[in-house]
């Protein structure tokens, strides 16, 4: 016979870990409070900033995008769960150390590294991958430092998804297209007095294979001083090959935003957005830094890009690419497959130990896409603590009380949502007419907002 929990132990909710803020994390979270287990969920973020990609990933003109932060606000405020920001797996404490003192670690990372093409030229200075310059530009405090030189007319993005045409957008919307956005004070400084006329988007397939939403691609035509060309020619007349109803239709409502789009710059906008299909990236040249990017024409074989061998150079002073994503590797947790994820079975790394979201999947879908990572992870939770405490092999874990002991022993300063619901107030209170913050984008003057409030330094 199994020995069952004790009567202490049956009353002891399950200790949950996640590490990471952003949608997977607070998604997890939810679905663990909806699910009925009686657990204490804490959350760990490497920032004192929760809501990961919302804050530092989407784009600060797409505020109702953003929206979504109200949600994961009201779960962070349930009594279940704690928010221990400030706190970085992997540097001050390890995933051991977690599982240790939790009977489940939800791993909720993403990927927070970029993926560089190995081309000749992309270590040059004035090349930058998407995740450093898009956190540059949304005051992520990793990237704050970058300073990108947008002493140029031209910058060239490479990719066709949704990241590429954020980046675009943000260098083209003028200050007042941007006035109500959370554009962080330094880059909209640099943006706004950068000499960029052109951005060139590249893709190395075409039009109907552009992976932008439909959305996100019409905003580019209806821009204030900027023009959004496209060559006609590049267009095909009509999407071509077999694919599902929903895809066939996408890619018919780009295939028309796009016909709308001119095909000579208009004399009354100063900046032009150029969409360049057919194009693979080849070489970077330049001396000291980026002078221009060399691409070769690429025609579609099977819906993949073959090269022609054919080649033309853009002139341009930065290069951003915008191809995918990488993860950040943790001591101890196997990663696998082409985008590197964390190794698991739909989500079961080990016992005790699952992954969800980009660092499950890979960087692919909406912030929604990351509520049924979520949902599956809790039932997954559920379903092993329950057998795990029939078999008599699974008892509770210390959870919270023994991470801040072991946070404490260490030293170490973590900021919990009520201390973030004072630095949000602090960056609402400073923000320009019209936008909804202004970005602290250094963790010392985010800790600082709580000194100054406090007189002393908070834990609780
Ligand atoms: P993505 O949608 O996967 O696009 C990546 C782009 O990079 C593709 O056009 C891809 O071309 C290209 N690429 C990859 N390898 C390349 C190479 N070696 N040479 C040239 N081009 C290459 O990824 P993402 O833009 O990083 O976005 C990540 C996810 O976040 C997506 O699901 C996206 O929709 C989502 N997102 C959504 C929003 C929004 O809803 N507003 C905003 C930002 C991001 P191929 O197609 O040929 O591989």
């Amino acid at each position: 016979m199994s020995a069952g929990p004790t009567a202490s132990e049956s009353v002891r909710p399950v200790s949950i870990a996640i590490v990471g803020a952003g949608p997977g994390g607070f998604y997890t979270a939810a679905a663990v409070l909806k699910s009925g287990v009686e657990a204490e969920i804490d959350i760990i973020d490497a920032l004192p900033t929760p809501f990961g990609l919302i804050r530092g990933g989407v784009a600060p003109d797409h505020q109702s995008t953003k929206g979504v932060w109200r949600a994961f606000a009201r779960t962070a405020e349930q009594p279940q769960v704690r928010y221990y920001g400030n706190i970085k797996v992997g540097r001050d404490l390890s995933v051991a150390e977690l599982r240790e003192r939790y009977d489940a670690v939800v791993l909720a990372t993403g990927m927070p590294l970029d993926r560089k093409l190995a081309i000749p030229g992309a270590d040059l200075a004035g090349v930058y991958g998407a995740a450093a310059f898009v956190g540059w530009y949304n005051g992520h405090p990793d990237f704050r430092d970058l300073d990108p030189d947008l002493n140029t007319p031209a910058v060239c993005v490479i990719g066709n998804g949704n990241v590429a045409i954020d980046v675009t957008r943000v260098l083209v919307k003028t200050p007042a297209e941007m006035a109500a956005s959370d554009l962080a004070d330094h880059a909209a400084q640099a943006i706004h007095a950068a000499p960029i006329r052109d951005v060139y988007i590249i893709g190395r397939r075409g039009p109907a294979q552009a992976k932008f939403t439909n959305k996100e691609l019409g905003e580019m035509g209806e821009l204030e001083d900027c023009a959004a060309l496209v060559d006609p020619a590049q267009l095909p007349a009509a999407v071509a090959g077999e694919m599902s109803d929903r895809d066939r239709r996408q890619r018919e409502k780009n295939l028309a935003t796009l016909r709308a789009f001119p095909s000579a710059p208009e004399p009354a906008k100063h900046k032009r957005v150029h969409f360049v299909f057919f194009a693979q990236p080849a070489a970077i040249s330049g001396a000291a830094r980026c002078e221009g990017l060399r691409l070769e024409r690429t025609r579609l074989e099977d819906d993949r890009a073959v090269g022609t061998g054919e080649t033309f150079e853009i002139p341009c002073g930065v290069v951003v690419f915008a191809v995918g994503y990488r993860m950040d590797s943790l001591d101890g947790v196997p990663s696998a497959g082409r985008a590197g994820t964390f190794e698991s079975r739909d989500g079961r790394v080990a016992d005790g130990l699952y992954v969800v979201g980009w660092a499950k999947r890979g960087p692919s879908g909406v912030i929604g896409t990351n509520k049924g990572d979520g949902d599956l992870a809790a039932e997954q939770i559920r379903s092993d603590i329950t057998q795990g405490r029939e078999a008599g092999t699974q008892g509770r874990k210390a959870g919270r009380a023994a991470l801040e002991s072991l946070l404490t022993e260490r030293q170490l300063r973590w900021v919990s949502f009520a201390d973030w619901q004072r630095i949000d107030a602090a960056e609402a209170a400073a923000a320009p007419e019209g936008a909804p913050r202004r970005k602290l984008v250094r963790i010392a003057d985010m800790l600082a907002v709580l000194d100054r409030d406090a007189g002393t330094v908070t834990n609780t």
